[in-house]
């Protein structure tokens, strides 16, 4: 097994608030961290068979990021400015992978999208969607640590009309994804050497008949696995919630005994206090995908979530899977919606990022911070650059956080694998993989072009 010395860096363990080491190591044995600390306190007996040199880096847990589709290369700068174009970004965006994202439209986006979130430093990612064999071998194949959840819904999503509050269900639709589930969990639960593992992904509390949301938390049980749902994520969500059940989202799921701590519910964004507390009663875990809503123009009441004892972290969604930004979205956007400037500082939302997300996915004796024992995985960032430096010891968090980008992030170790060295995949030929993808995008986007021109006819 190989043993690696990373040397010089600042490292910031994410152990404790205001823990760093200017001059630190960090001692890699194999997949597990033998040491992190200062250089001083390096057991003697350590012999490194490689040294990475980490002069100017911050050295770092990777981050986790526990919401997001692989699969949304496609959707990105398509969606966003919807709004101004007439349209909605939402259904604009659910239409498009609705109608026009096929099976084999998943693993090359896929791998791209999934190379975005490993080179801006994500080493774990809480993913979800359909046809996920092809997810499961993005996440092999990058290299990365993945949960892979298999998504059922029972409906055409991009049917959802906040006007009307129906769902038009299609029960076959909700038996193949069932199917697709039980073979995803057979066959890549533990792959990629333990890397990759599942959960039960039912799409939203409004996406399928309530019968069928206890299929699904059955089948999870069945497994011994974990759920990941939207909830809460759409206006039109709790006003067909209501209507349907007189009742709210979070509330149904309780009454389907689908919260505790194996669920991630995700964008929470449209949650009364009685929701929140019931969050927090089961202790259901969050992950706040604060880049995402803003652009929807719309947040979660975060003051409210961070006041409470509900585990919270981290996801992008898609279309960026650069965590540095939901970090900076978090910072921001939780600032202007509560008007408090002390709700979230740096340290809190790399906490977010780190061991936040380790322990939403509740797997914080393995991730999520650089101790020995742990897995080895880790990231250096570049703070040489003109946008970071000059770095002053005391503020390296609140330097990494507010100034440094995904970009700067040099090198990543998932497993104890450098599996991005200077800014390079060991497997993947990036270039060669922007440009299939590109290819194939515009296959795909030609297809979609109804879809992309809401604005009325200039006169
Ligand atoms: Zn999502």
């Amino acid at each position: 097994m190989t043993k690696t010395l990373i040397e010089n860096g600042w490292v910031i363990p994410m152990t404790g608030r205001g823990t760093t080491w200017p001059d630190g190591v960090v001692a890699v044995d194999g997949d597990r961290i033998a040491y992190a600390g200062s250089k001083s306190g390096l057991p003697g007996d350590f012999k490194a068979d490689r040294r990475i040199d980490a002069e100017g880096k911050a050295v770092l847990p990777g981050l986790i990021n526990t919401h997001l589709h692989f699969v949304g290369a496609f959707n990105k700068a398509t969606t966003e400015d919807a709004k101004k174009e007439g349209g909605n970004s939402f259904k604009r965006g659910i239409l498009f992978q609705e109608d026009h994202v096929r099976k084999e439209h998943v693993y090359l986006p896929g791998l791209l999208h999934g190379l975005e979130a490993l080179r801006t430093g994500t080493t774990t990612v809480n993913e979800m969607w359909w046809h996920q064999p092809e997810s499961a071998r993005v996440a092999v194949d990058l290299g990365i640590r993945a949960i892979v959840g298999a998504c059922v819904r029972e409906m055409n999503t991009g049917t959802i009309d906040p006007s009307r509050n129906e769902r038009d269900w299609i029960p076959e639709v909700a038996e193949r994804d069932l199917d697709d589930a039980v073979a995803l969990f057979e066959e890549w639960q533990g792959a990629g050497d333990g890397r990759v593992t599942c959960r039960m992904a039912p799409d939203g509390p409004d996406r399928m008949r309530p019968e069928t949301m206890d299929r699904c938390r059955e089948l999870a049980a069945q497994y011994g696995l974990g759920l990941h749902l939207h909830c809460a994520s759409v206006p039109a969500e709790q006003g067909f919630m209501e209507k349907a059940y007189g009742k709210r989202a979070v509330n149904f799921l309780h009454d389907h005994g689908c919260l505790g701590p194996d669920t991630m519910l995700v964008h929470c964004v449209f949650v009364d206090d009685e929701e929140i507390a019931l969050m927090e009663e089961t202790d259901s875990r969050f992950s706040h995908t604060a880049y995402l809503v803003g652009k929807r123009a719309y947040y979660p009441p975060m003051d409210k979530f961070y006041a409470s004892k509900i585990e919270v972290s981290l996801g992008t969604d898609w279309m960026s899977n650069d965590m540095f930004k939901v970090m900076r979205a978090a910072i921001l956007l939780g600032r202007i919606t509560t008007g408090d400037q002390a709700l979230l500082d740096a340290w809190d939302a790399l906490e977010l990022a780190t061991m936040g997300g380790a322990r939403c996915l509740n797997m914080a004796d393995e991730i999520g911070s650089l101790e020995a024992g742990k897995k080895a995985d880790l990231i250096l960032v570049d703070m040489r650059t003109p946008w970071v430096a000059p770095v002053r010891p005391e503020n390296v968090v609140a330097d990494l956080v507010y100034n440094a980008n995904g970009s700067d992030v040099t090198d990543v170790m998932v497993d104890g694998r450098l599996v991005v060295a200077n800014r390079r995949h060991a497997d993947i030929d990036e270039a060669e993989l922007i440009r299939d993808v590109q290819a194939m995008a515009d296959t795909v986007w030609a297809d979609a072009a109804p879809l992309f021109i809401s604005r009325p006819a200039a006169e």
